[in-house]
């Protein structure tokens, strides 16, 4: 797929090269596509903003198994287009769901409007261990890439999560 998004200098600089581990994770995300589609509609709609959800599932051996993806409202209105700030209120509402259930919210996906799939330094920064971080990059034309990642907690970066998708 030709890569339709110019990628802003700073993806470049050495802050934003610091986010990442050069090894990818040996973790692998398993995505309905029903889930997956959910998110790229979402990050379309939502388009030049951010749009942000949940990620609901299993952590098991080190994979994630993944039920659903839910939507949440983005709080950040002041700079939409590059922050997000997940609803507290729709993070505990889900979570309260999930109390007598097998499930659990395992990750959260955001997207990058206008940018790479790959995380930012703020990412990092609001990042936490075991969870799954799907970035959705989009453009005018639409969805470009789905990526997934996680922290390693040795290198305290970013690694890439291998995405199957079925
Ligand atoms: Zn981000």
């Amino acid at each position: 797929m030709p890569n339709q998004i110019q990628e802003p200098a700073r993806f470049r600089s050495q802050e934003y090269l610091d986010v990442l581990d050069a090894a990818p994770s040996a973790s692998t995300i398993h995505l309905p596509s029903a889930s997956a589609e959910i998110m790229r509609k979402e990050a379309a709609a939502g388009h030049p903003l951010e749009v942000c959800g949940l990620l609901v599932g299993r952590l098991m051996d080190g994979d994630w198994h993944i039920r659903e993806a839910i939507p949440v409202p983005n709080l950040n209105s002041e700079r939409a287009v590059d922050r997000f700030q997940l609803d507290p209120r729709a993070f505990q509402e889900v979570d309260n769901r999930l109390r007598n259930s097998d499930d659990d919210i395992v990750g959260i996906y955001h997207s990058h409007p206008d940018c790479p799939a790959r995380p930012s330094p703020t990412d990092l920064e609001n990042a936490w261990d075991d969870y799954a971080y799907i970035i959705v990059s989009v453009s005018d034309s639409g969805v470009q890439d789905l990526l997934c990642w996680q922290v390693n907690p040795d290198s305290r970066r970013f690694a890439a999560v291998t995405v199957d998708e079925d």
